[in-house]
């Protein structure tokens, strides 16, 4: 029984390839199509259902501040935006926050504050922001001209200008450029996600830092997937040792509801002034109600269980027949197979379970409370699937 699949073939803009998957419902990381059929959910949305699907904390927190006020506007103060945002800095030690709805408009405003904060530290001149090769950044014009990656570049020239690309883990080649360059700061993501779940060597991060304290240009950590717990710390920054300048952020943060945020550290916090940067609904209060429920359950104990998972998956995984390579941190996994992934992906979708991709690998993304009786299950399922893929 197919019901609203045909209309959505024929109505909503073709930018997306669905898998022949019509979902309705869920619980937590089982999911229900329109036919009845349980799947586990392996990968949350793309990292956005922090919690599973209707979590009892986080949906209550969403539906009392909808029965209060669903929207404001940004003329006025309203406490969830006020208290997520208080939240984030202490727990970081961040100095302020920028809401906005997505991860594309969370880097939008890092890239616009480094700018500003170049122009008027530096000079105007100082624009370029480096970002990485085989990195992703977003899809808007600038965001997408952000991407170290010429598929995202090909069909939308002219790019905005003033972006740089420097190969993930190469330190002279990043100094290179910022010698010849007259550059604002640096953007990147500590596991590149889109790109194929691999995280940068912690020695290149740090040295990173380092040329950015020499060049004095922002240290810019995109955290669109990697943050809210979803590495195995709150921030995936803290793991490397750096204390960035601006973090940018979204997927799980709201929880499942749209929400982007860039956070600003000491020397950017009073960069971006009334007038300069502004968003319709950022910071809506229901979708930070909701983002508090998430960010004060992010404790010690349930992030030290996120590493646990990780590391039984990592170990199940690694060495198994088919399995070429695993990567990543924390709940944010790729693995390299010998069959084709898009196979493997189609094959445990028919099994109930949904990994997704990234480049040629399967990635998964569960939430971060997923049981460990369902993970295990989803990962035999996964293994064997591998498995018969191989042969
Ligand atoms: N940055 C990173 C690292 C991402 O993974 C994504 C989305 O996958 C984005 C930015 C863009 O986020 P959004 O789709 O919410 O605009």
């Amino acid at each position: 029984m197919n019901t609203f699949k045909k209309i959505d073939d024929n109505f909503v803009a073709n930018t997306y390839t669905r898998f022949n998957v019509e979902l309705v419902k869920g619980k937590g990381s089982y999911l229900y199509d329109v036919n009845g059929k349980e799947y586990i959910d392996l990968n949350s949305g793309i990292a956005v259902n922090t919690f599973g699907i209707s979590d009892k904390v986080w949906a209550k927190a969403v539906k009392k501040q909808l029965g209060k006020l669903q929207h404001a506007s940004n003329l006025y103060y309203t406490e969830p935006c006020a208290l997520l945002a208080k939240t984030l800095c202490d727990k970081t030690g961040a100095k302020k926050v920028f809401f906005s709805n997505s991860g594309a408009e969370a880097n939008e405003c890092a890239i616009k504050c480094a700018r500003l904060w170049a122009s008027n530290n530096k000079g105007k001149e100082y624009f370029n922001v480096i970002t990485l090769k085989n990195s992703f950044h977003g899809r808007t014009i600038t965001t997408l001209s952000a991407n170290g990656q010429e598929v995202f570049h090909k069909d939308f020239t002219p790019l905005t200008e003033g972006f740089l690309y420097a190969e993930p883990n190469d330190l002279n080649g990043l100094e290179e450029l910022l010698k010849q360059n007259k550059c604002a700061g640096i953007l990147m993501e500590l596991v590149q996600g889109e790109g194929g779940v691999l995280p940068l060597d912690k020695d290149f991060v740090l040295g990173v830092k380092k040329l950015c304290d020499k060049y004095n240009v922002l240290l810019m950590i995109d955290e669109v997937q990697t943050g809210n717990g979803r590495t195995g710390t709150l921030y995936a920054y803290q793991q490397f040792g750096i204390i960035p300048d601006v973090v940018s952020t979204a997927k799980g943060l709201g929880g499942g509801l749209p929400l982007g945020a860039t956070i600003f550290f000491e020397k950017t916090e009073n960069v971006l002034t009334a007038g300069l940067h502004g968003s319709t609904f950022g910071g809506n209060p229901v979708a930070t109600a909701g983002a508090l429920s998430i960010i004060q359950r992010l404790t010690p104990e349930f992030l030290s269980e996120i590493n646990k998972k990780s590391e039984y998956i990592f170990s199940e995984l690694s060495g198994a027949k088919g399995v070429k390579s695993v990567s990543g941190l924390g709940l944010m996994i790729g693995i390299e197979t010998v069959g084709d992934a898009g196979k493997i992906i189609a094959d445990c979708i028919a099994k109930g379970v949904l990994p997704i991709k990234a480049k040629n690998k399967v990635r998964l993304l569960p939430a971060l409370n997923i049981p460990w009786d369902t993970l295990k299950i989803a990962v035999e399922i996964l293994k064997q699937t591998i498995k018969e893929n191989c042969q």
